[in-house]
Protein backbone atom coordinates (compact mmCIF):
# COMPACT_ATOMS: atom_id res chain seq x y z
CA UNK A 1 0.00 0.00 0.00
CA UNK A 2 1.33 3.72 -0.94
CA UNK A 3 2.71 5.52 2.28
CA UNK A 4 4.71 8.23 3.12
CA UNK A 5 4.66 12.13 1.82
CA UNK A 6 7.55 12.63 -0.12
CA UNK A 7 8.80 16.03 -1.35
CA UNK A 8 11.48 16.17 -4.64
CA UNK A 9 14.14 18.35 -3.12
CA UNK A 10 15.58 20.61 -5.89
CA UNK A 11 19.39 21.44 -5.95
CA UNK A 12 21.48 23.94 -7.76
CA UNK A 13 24.68 23.54 -8.07
CA UNK A 14 24.74 22.04 -4.75
CA UNK A 15 22.52 24.70 -3.35
CA UNK A 16 19.55 23.11 -1.97
CA UNK A 17 16.29 25.40 -3.32
CA UNK A 18 14.21 27.15 -0.61
CA UNK A 19 11.30 25.86 -2.00
CA UNK A 20 12.39 22.17 -0.91
CA UNK A 21 13.04 23.33 2.12
CA UNK A 22 9.15 24.99 2.53
CA UNK A 23 7.62 21.50 0.83
CA UNK A 24 9.10 19.71 3.79
CA UNK A 25 7.52 21.95 6.22
CA UNK A 26 3.97 21.44 4.34
CA UNK A 27 4.99 17.80 3.96
CA UNK A 28 5.29 17.62 7.75
CA UNK A 29 2.08 19.30 8.49
CA UNK A 30 0.34 16.51 6.09
CA UNK A 31 2.12 13.42 7.24
CA UNK A 32 0.86 14.83 11.18
CA UNK A 33 -2.20 14.06 10.16
CA UNK A 34 -1.83 10.47 8.77
CA UNK A 35 0.82 8.85 11.17
CA UNK A 36 3.21 8.65 8.11
CA UNK A 37 7.22 9.83 7.34
CA UNK A 38 8.18 12.72 5.28
CA UNK A 39 10.96 11.47 2.61
CA UNK A 40 12.92 13.40 0.57
CA UNK A 41 14.73 12.48 -2.39
CA UNK A 42 18.04 14.53 -3.65
CA UNK A 43 19.68 14.05 -7.16
CA UNK A 44 22.92 15.29 -7.69
CA UNK A 45 26.44 15.18 -8.26
CA UNK A 46 28.67 15.59 -4.88
CA UNK A 47 25.11 16.25 -2.85
CA UNK A 48 25.14 13.48 -0.18
CA UNK A 49 26.58 16.26 2.31
CA UNK A 50 23.62 18.27 2.14
CA UNK A 51 21.24 15.35 3.11
CA UNK A 52 21.24 16.37 6.89
CA UNK A 53 19.95 19.77 6.36
CA UNK A 54 17.24 18.14 4.68
CA UNK A 55 16.16 16.56 7.99
CA UNK A 56 16.93 19.30 10.06
CA UNK A 57 14.20 20.78 7.67
CA UNK A 58 11.58 17.76 8.64
CA UNK A 59 12.40 14.85 6.76
CA UNK A 60 12.34 11.42 8.75
CA UNK A 61 14.24 9.82 5.47
CA UNK A 62 15.99 11.50 2.46
CA UNK A 63 16.78 9.12 -0.59
CA UNK A 64 19.86 10.00 -2.30
CA UNK A 65 21.30 9.58 -5.71
CA UNK A 66 24.67 10.96 -6.14
CA UNK A 67 25.86 10.14 -9.16
CA UNK A 68 27.76 11.98 -12.48
CA UNK A 69 24.68 11.17 -14.62
CA UNK A 70 22.86 13.78 -12.32
CA UNK A 71 25.78 17.10 -12.29
CA UNK A 72 23.57 19.09 -14.27
CA UNK A 73 19.32 18.89 -15.11
CA UNK A 74 18.62 16.88 -17.83
CA UNK A 75 15.25 15.38 -18.31
CA UNK A 76 15.86 11.73 -18.99
CA UNK A 77 18.21 10.69 -16.07
CA UNK A 78 16.07 12.44 -13.79
CA UNK A 79 12.86 10.92 -14.37
CA UNK A 80 14.28 7.60 -14.62
CA UNK A 81 16.21 8.17 -11.18
CA UNK A 82 12.76 9.38 -9.32
CA UNK A 83 10.50 6.63 -11.22
CA UNK A 84 12.92 4.02 -9.47
CA UNK A 85 12.81 5.32 -6.22
CA UNK A 86 9.10 5.83 -6.80
CA UNK A 87 8.08 2.74 -8.32
CA UNK A 88 10.33 0.75 -4.96
CA UNK A 89 8.99 2.68 -2.19
CA UNK A 90 5.56 3.49 -3.59
CA UNK A 91 5.16 7.18 -1.41
CA UNK A 92 1.47 8.26 -1.36
CA UNK A 93 2.13 12.04 -2.17
CA UNK A 94 5.49 13.49 -4.38
CA UNK A 95 5.57 17.34 -3.60
CA UNK A 96 7.84 19.39 -6.69
CA UNK A 97 8.55 22.83 -6.90
CA UNK A 98 6.56 24.44 -9.54
CA UNK A 99 10.22 25.98 -10.96
CA UNK A 100 11.36 25.37 -14.68
CA UNK A 101 12.89 22.14 -13.20
CA UNK A 102 9.65 20.58 -11.32
CA UNK A 103 7.65 21.33 -13.78
CA UNK A 104 9.46 19.83 -16.24
CA UNK A 105 10.15 16.20 -14.01
CA UNK A 106 6.54 16.07 -12.93
CA UNK A 107 4.32 16.14 -15.58
CA UNK A 108 6.96 13.20 -17.04
CA UNK A 109 6.68 11.44 -13.68
CA UNK A 110 3.34 11.02 -13.48
CA UNK A 111 3.01 9.64 -16.98
CA UNK A 112 5.60 7.34 -16.23
CA UNK A 113 3.34 6.27 -12.32
CA UNK A 114 0.25 6.36 -14.49
CA UNK A 115 -0.89 9.11 -11.77
CA UNK A 116 -2.31 12.59 -11.54
CA UNK A 117 -0.74 15.99 -10.97
CA UNK A 118 -2.08 19.39 -9.95
CA UNK A 119 0.11 22.13 -11.06
CA UNK A 120 0.39 25.39 -9.08
CA UNK A 121 -1.24 24.60 -5.62
CA UNK A 122 -1.33 27.44 -3.34
CA UNK A 123 -3.22 25.05 -0.56
CA UNK A 124 -2.59 21.18 0.44
CA UNK A 125 -4.77 19.71 2.82
CA UNK A 126 -4.93 16.11 3.78
CA UNK A 127 -7.87 14.01 5.67
CA UNK A 128 -6.82 10.78 8.11
CA UNK A 129 -7.14 8.40 4.72
CA UNK A 130 -4.35 9.99 3.48
CA UNK A 131 -6.35 11.86 0.75
CA UNK A 132 -4.74 14.81 -0.54
CA UNK A 133 -7.11 18.15 -1.16
CA UNK A 134 -4.88 20.09 -3.75
CA UNK A 135 -6.19 23.74 -4.27
CA UNK A 136 -5.14 25.81 -7.20
CA UNK A 137 -6.65 29.17 -8.91
CA UNK A 138 -8.44 28.46 -11.84
CA UNK A 139 -10.27 30.37 -14.67
CA UNK A 140 -7.92 32.82 -14.90
CA UNK A 141 -7.70 32.80 -10.82
CA UNK A 142 -11.37 33.87 -10.81
CA UNK A 143 -12.21 30.82 -8.66
CA UNK A 144 -10.34 27.82 -6.64
CA UNK A 145 -10.48 24.70 -7.67
CA UNK A 146 -9.43 22.04 -5.26
CA UNK A 147 -8.92 18.77 -6.94
CA UNK A 148 -8.34 14.93 -5.58
CA UNK A 149 -6.72 12.06 -6.98
CA UNK A 150 -8.96 8.86 -5.26
CA UNK A 151 -8.16 6.35 -7.67
CA UNK A 152 -4.19 6.43 -8.34
CA UNK A 153 -0.99 6.86 -5.97
CA UNK A 154 1.40 8.38 -5.47
CA UNK A 155 -0.96 11.93 -5.58
CA UNK A 156 1.53 14.67 -7.25
CA UNK A 157 1.18 18.01 -6.63
CA UNK A 158 3.56 21.21 -7.88
CA UNK A 159 3.47 24.11 -5.70
CA UNK A 160 5.32 27.41 -6.40
CA UNK A 161 8.37 28.92 -4.31
CA UNK A 162 7.65 31.11 -1.61
CA UNK A 163 3.48 29.91 -1.03
CA UNK A 164 4.40 27.05 1.70
CA UNK A 165 6.80 28.06 5.33
CA UNK A 166 9.68 26.33 6.04
CA UNK A 167 9.93 25.06 9.48
CA UNK A 168 12.77 26.44 11.74
CA UNK A 169 15.95 24.41 11.15
CA UNK A 170 16.48 21.49 13.78
CA UNK A 171 19.74 20.12 13.76
CA UNK A 172 18.81 18.10 16.73
CA UNK A 173 16.29 16.10 14.69
CA UNK A 174 16.99 12.51 13.59
CA UNK A 175 16.33 10.57 10.19
CA UNK A 176 18.04 8.19 8.10
CA UNK A 177 19.99 8.69 5.00
CA UNK A 178 19.31 6.01 2.18
CA UNK A 179 22.11 5.68 -0.82
CA UNK A 180 20.11 4.65 -3.86
CA UNK A 181 21.33 2.57 -6.95
CA UNK A 182 20.17 3.32 -10.23
CA UNK A 183 19.46 0.90 -12.96
CA UNK A 184 20.48 3.51 -15.72
CA UNK A 185 18.59 3.14 -19.40
CA UNK A 186 21.42 5.37 -21.22
CA UNK A 187 19.84 3.84 -24.56
CA UNK A 188 16.86 6.55 -23.64
CA UNK A 189 19.47 9.13 -22.76
CA UNK A 190 18.94 11.63 -25.92
CA UNK A 191 20.49 14.96 -24.42
CA UNK A 192 24.06 16.06 -22.98
CA UNK A 193 24.47 18.63 -21.39
CA UNK A 194 28.16 20.18 -23.35
CA UNK A 195 28.36 23.69 -21.39
CA UNK A 196 25.99 25.63 -19.38
CA UNK A 197 25.82 29.28 -19.56
CA UNK A 198 24.41 31.30 -16.75
CA UNK A 199 22.30 34.52 -17.16
CA UNK A 200 23.32 36.95 -15.04
CA UNK A 201 19.86 38.78 -13.93
CA UNK A 202 20.18 42.47 -12.89
CA UNK A 203 17.07 41.86 -10.52
CA UNK A 204 17.42 41.50 -6.95
CA UNK A 205 15.24 38.20 -6.52
CA UNK A 206 11.95 39.67 -5.22
CA UNK A 207 10.72 36.69 -3.14
CA UNK A 208 13.66 36.86 -0.35
CA UNK A 209 13.40 40.69 0.00
CA UNK A 210 12.10 41.50 3.45
CA UNK A 211 10.60 44.74 2.04
CA UNK A 212 9.21 45.14 -0.99
CA UNK A 213 8.26 48.34 -2.19
CA UNK A 214 5.57 47.69 -5.40
CA UNK A 215 4.14 49.59 -8.33
CA UNK A 216 1.05 49.15 -9.71
CA UNK A 217 -0.68 51.68 -12.83
CA UNK A 218 -1.22 54.34 -10.68
CA UNK A 219 2.64 55.21 -10.25
CA UNK A 220 3.71 57.33 -13.28
CA UNK A 221 7.02 57.29 -12.49
CA UNK A 222 9.16 54.62 -10.51
CA UNK A 223 12.24 56.47 -9.71
CA UNK A 224 11.25 57.45 -6.39
CA UNK A 225 9.69 53.96 -5.54
CA UNK A 226 12.97 52.92 -6.90
CA UNK A 227 14.11 55.52 -4.32
CA UNK A 228 12.22 54.79 -1.49
CA UNK A 229 13.28 50.17 -1.90
CA UNK A 230 17.18 51.60 -1.87
CA UNK A 231 16.40 53.41 1.31
CA UNK A 232 15.03 51.05 3.31
CA UNK A 233 16.49 47.63 1.97
CA UNK A 234 13.80 46.40 -0.41
CA UNK A 235 13.44 45.61 -4.00
CA UNK A 236 11.05 47.05 -6.33
CA UNK A 237 8.36 45.40 -7.27
CA UNK A 238 5.28 45.59 -9.53
CA UNK A 239 2.03 44.68 -11.12
CA UNK A 240 1.42 42.58 -14.64
CA UNK A 241 0.12 46.24 -15.43
CA UNK A 242 3.57 47.81 -15.27
CA UNK A 243 5.40 44.80 -16.68
CA UNK A 244 2.89 44.84 -19.86
CA UNK A 245 3.75 48.03 -20.61
CA UNK A 246 7.54 47.49 -20.45
CA UNK A 247 8.33 49.93 -17.61
CA UNK A 248 9.36 47.08 -15.03
CA UNK A 249 11.14 43.74 -15.88
CA UNK A 250 9.03 40.04 -15.45
CA UNK A 251 11.20 38.81 -12.63
CA UNK A 252 9.65 41.73 -10.68
CA UNK A 253 5.82 40.97 -11.57
CA UNK A 254 3.70 39.62 -8.34
CA UNK A 255 1.14 37.57 -8.92
CA UNK A 256 -0.64 34.44 -10.25
CA UNK A 257 1.81 34.26 -13.68
CA UNK A 258 4.45 36.57 -11.71
CA UNK A 259 6.41 35.26 -7.94
CA UNK A 260 4.71 34.71 -5.18
CA UNK A 261 6.21 36.57 -2.31
CA UNK A 262 6.03 37.25 1.69
CA UNK A 263 8.09 39.67 2.76
CA UNK A 264 8.15 41.56 6.14
CA UNK A 265 6.35 44.48 4.61
CA UNK A 266 4.93 44.75 1.51
CA UNK A 267 4.08 48.96 0.45
CA UNK A 268 1.77 48.59 -2.96
CA UNK A 269 1.83 51.99 -4.81
CA UNK A 270 -1.39 52.48 -6.63
CA UNK A 271 -2.43 48.94 -7.36
CA UNK A 272 -6.20 47.53 -7.54
CA UNK A 273 -5.26 44.89 -5.66
CA UNK A 274 -6.73 42.14 -8.27
CA UNK A 275 -7.12 38.76 -7.79
CA UNK A 276 -4.27 37.51 -9.53
CA UNK A 277 -2.05 40.26 -8.10
CA UNK A 278 -3.46 39.28 -4.32
CA UNK A 279 -2.42 35.58 -5.04
CA UNK A 280 0.99 36.78 -4.99
CA UNK A 281 1.54 38.73 -2.06
CA UNK A 282 -1.72 38.57 0.57
CA UNK A 283 0.81 36.16 3.06
CA UNK A 284 2.92 39.31 3.85
CA UNK A 285 3.30 39.60 6.88
CA UNK A 286 2.53 43.68 6.78
CA UNK A 287 0.82 45.06 4.42
CA UNK A 288 0.70 48.83 3.53
CA UNK A 289 -1.58 50.07 0.41
CA UNK A 290 -1.92 53.39 -0.99
CA UNK A 291 -4.49 53.87 -3.59
CA UNK A 292 -6.61 57.26 -4.54
CA UNK A 293 -9.61 54.96 -5.02
CA UNK A 294 -10.95 54.25 -1.28
CA UNK A 295 -13.02 51.44 -2.42
CA UNK A 296 -9.89 49.36 -4.38
CA UNK A 297 -9.69 45.60 -3.20
CA UNK A 298 -6.24 46.16 -2.30
CA UNK A 299 -7.36 47.80 1.14
CA UNK A 300 -9.11 44.24 2.13
CA UNK A 301 -5.75 43.08 2.45
CA UNK A 302 -4.14 45.95 3.65
CA UNK A 303 -3.02 46.62 7.40
CA UNK A 304 -2.57 50.11 7.21
CA UNK A 305 -4.23 51.80 4.18
CA UNK A 306 -3.86 55.66 2.89
CA UNK A 307 -6.09 56.88 0.59
CA UNK A 308 -3.97 59.40 -1.32
CA UNK A 309 -1.68 59.66 -4.82
CA UNK A 310 0.74 57.68 -4.51
CA UNK A 311 3.58 60.17 -5.85
CA UNK A 312 2.80 62.36 -3.10
CA UNK A 313 3.55 59.34 -0.59
CA UNK A 314 6.39 58.69 -2.17
CA UNK A 315 8.14 61.88 -1.87
CA UNK A 316 7.23 62.55 1.70
CA UNK A 317 8.65 58.85 2.80
CA UNK A 318 11.44 59.81 0.28
CA UNK A 319 12.02 63.09 2.17
CA UNK A 320 11.24 61.69 5.91
CA UNK A 321 13.63 58.39 5.63
C1 LIG B 1 -4.63 34.84 -16.15
C2 LIG B 1 -4.23 36.16 -15.57
C3 LIG B 1 -3.09 36.25 -14.83
C4 LIG B 1 -2.70 37.47 -14.27
N1 LIG B 1 -1.57 37.51 -13.52
C5 LIG B 1 -1.25 38.68 -12.88
C6 LIG B 1 -0.11 38.74 -12.02
O1 LIG B 1 0.65 37.79 -11.87
N2 LIG B 1 0.13 39.90 -11.38
C7 LIG B 1 -0.67 41.02 -11.51
O2 LIG B 1 -0.38 42.05 -10.88
N3 LIG B 1 -1.73 40.97 -12.34
C8 LIG B 1 -2.02 39.84 -13.04
N4 LIG B 1 -3.08 39.84 -13.87
C9 LIG B 1 -3.73 41.12 -14.22
C10 LIG B 1 -4.72 41.58 -13.16
O3 LIG B 1 -5.98 41.06 -13.45
C11 LIG B 1 -4.80 43.13 -13.17
O4 LIG B 1 -5.14 43.57 -14.48
C12 LIG B 1 -3.52 43.82 -12.76
O5 LIG B 1 -3.07 43.30 -11.53
C13 LIG B 1 -3.80 45.32 -12.60
O6 LIG B 1 -2.64 45.99 -12.24
P1 LIG B 1 -2.74 47.36 -11.43
O7 LIG B 1 -3.41 47.12 -10.14
O8 LIG B 1 -1.38 47.95 -11.42
O9 LIG B 1 -3.61 48.26 -12.41
P2 LIG B 1 -5.11 48.75 -12.30
O10 LIG B 1 -6.03 47.62 -12.03
O11 LIG B 1 -5.34 49.57 -13.50
O12 LIG B 1 -5.12 49.64 -10.98
C14 LIG B 1 -4.47 50.87 -10.85
C15 LIG B 1 -4.83 51.41 -9.48
O13 LIG B 1 -4.14 52.60 -9.27
C16 LIG B 1 -4.99 53.53 -8.61
N5 LIG B 1 -4.49 54.87 -8.92
C17 LIG B 1 -4.61 55.59 -10.06
N6 LIG B 1 -3.93 56.74 -9.95
C18 LIG B 1 -3.36 56.74 -8.72
C19 LIG B 1 -2.53 57.65 -8.04
N7 LIG B 1 -2.14 58.79 -8.59
N8 LIG B 1 -2.14 57.34 -6.79
C20 LIG B 1 -2.53 56.18 -6.18
N9 LIG B 1 -3.32 55.28 -6.79
C21 LIG B 1 -3.72 55.56 -8.05
C22 LIG B 1 -6.37 53.26 -9.19
O14 LIG B 1 -7.37 53.69 -8.30
C23 LIG B 1 -6.33 51.74 -9.33
O15 LIG B 1 -6.83 51.10 -8.18
C24 LIG B 1 -3.48 38.63 -14.46
C25 LIG B 1 -4.66 38.52 -15.22
C26 LIG B 1 -5.04 37.31 -15.76
C27 LIG B 1 -6.30 37.23 -16.53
Amino acid sequence: MAKNIWVFCEQRDGELQSVALELLGIARELAEKTGEKVGAILLGHNISAKAGELIAYGADEVHVVDDEKLASFVTEPYTQAVTQIAREYTPSVILFGATSIGRDLAPRLSARLKTGLTADCTKLEMDEEGNLFMTRPAFGGNLFATIICPDHRPQMSTVRPGVMKKLERDDSRAGEVIAENIAWDESKFAVTVLEEVKEVSGVDKIEDAKILVSCGRGVKDVAPARELAGKVGGSLASSRALVDTGVLEHNRQVGQTGKTVRPEAYLAFGISGAIQHLAGMEESEFIVAVNTDKNAPIFKVANLGIVSDAAAVLKNLNKLI
